[in-house]
């Protein structure tokens, strides 16, 4: 499969330019076949951050003192205002960043210590920065999963809402995603990279932002699969649309790189605190008719 990246389906935004080249670092590098023993024992991740500080640059620190216990089968959401330190989280999950104090322990083995080929086989990422390849739906899929069968990719899209759209191409599952994605809108490649990220088989999904391009009833569809898959993986949701959120096990609030607030939806807003009023804010910019607010 040639790893050519659709312009349109590949926005580079903000920090995107750094994230894209970690990403192609990532993918570019093959992918190990054998399950190690290590690897077998990172089945039911719990993730844990103990005290971590970090800073992109001396001086300022991104994040501060922050604690977090993100459990198996539980969907664990990070929320607050653009900037305040979430993708940064995700980041460092990921392993890109080893230069923190704290500790940040995968059933209870320090990430740092993690090889980080087995660790990005446990970790799955969908940002609003998808990346889809030039090649068919299905070349697009088998990267989530090389063995997948013809009904495996069509449940997928038929989960994410692409089903109809593909099956309405001449040669379905085997139609080219054009150069430059052509053919496709935004929406449509966020949901193809939806679809092959059912595919894979992780045990860790990050979903930061990932719904941003995404007409209603696709986020409504895609939000109702996230929460299916929170019921067995180790999920972290990211969304400044606390909207979507509300469904969370646990919602942790951050305000310039520190953390403010934790509980369910609930909880929060009996708290009347920084949750509380980013809700009634959203609210309101929803009720005047403001859509995309930040
Ligand atoms: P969020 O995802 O909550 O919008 P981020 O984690 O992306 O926030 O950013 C947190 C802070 O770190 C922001 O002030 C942002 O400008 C800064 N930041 C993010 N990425 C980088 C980077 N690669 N280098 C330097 N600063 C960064
Ligand atoms: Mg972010």
């Amino acid at each position: 499969i040639p790893l050519r990246v659709l312009g349109s389906c590949f926005h580079v935004a903000m920090d995107g330019i750094a994230a894209s080249e970690k990403i192609f670092k990532i993918i570019d590098t093959p992918v190990i076949k054998e399950e190690t023993k290590e690897m077998k024992d990172f089945h039911n991740i719990h993730i844990a951050f103990e005290d971590i500080s970090f800073s992109y640059e001396k001086n300022r620190k991104t994040l501060e003192h922050i604690n977090l216990n993100i459990e198996n089968g539980k969907i664990t959401a990070l929320a607050g205002v653009s900037g305040c330190g979430k993708s940064t989280i995700a980041n460092m999950l990921m392993g890109f960043y080893k230069n923190y104090e704290g500790k940040i322990l995968l059933n209870h083995k320090e990430l740092r210590s993690v090889d980080p080929f087995q660790l990005r086989k446990k970790i799955h990422v969908v940002t609003n920065n998808s990346y889809i390849f030039t090649g068919t739906f299905e070349d697009n899929l088998k990267i989530g999963k090389a063995t997948a069968t013809e009904k495996e990719m069509h449940e997928a899209l038929k989960k994410v809402n692409l089903y109809d759209f593909v099956m309405s191409l001449d040669k379905g599952l085997k139609s080219e995603i054009k150069e430059e994605g052509a053919n496709l809108s935004g929406g449509q490649c966020q949901r193809l990279a939806f679809a092959r990220a059912l595919l894979y088989d992780s045990e860790i999904y990050i979903f930061d932002e990932a719904t941003s391009n995404i007409d209603v009833e696709s986020e409504e569809a895609i939000m109702k699969v996230i929460y299916e898959l929170g019921k067995i993986k180790t999920v972290i949701l990211i969304s400044h649309r606390l909207y979507n959120v509300r469904g969370a096990d646990r919602i942790y609030v951050l305000s310039k790189g520190k953390l403010k607030e934790m509980g369910n939806h609930e909880k929060l807003m009996d708290q009347k605190g920084v949750y509380f009023e980013l809700v009634s804010e959203q609210n309101e910019l929803e009720q005047s008719g403001v859509e995309n607010y930040a």
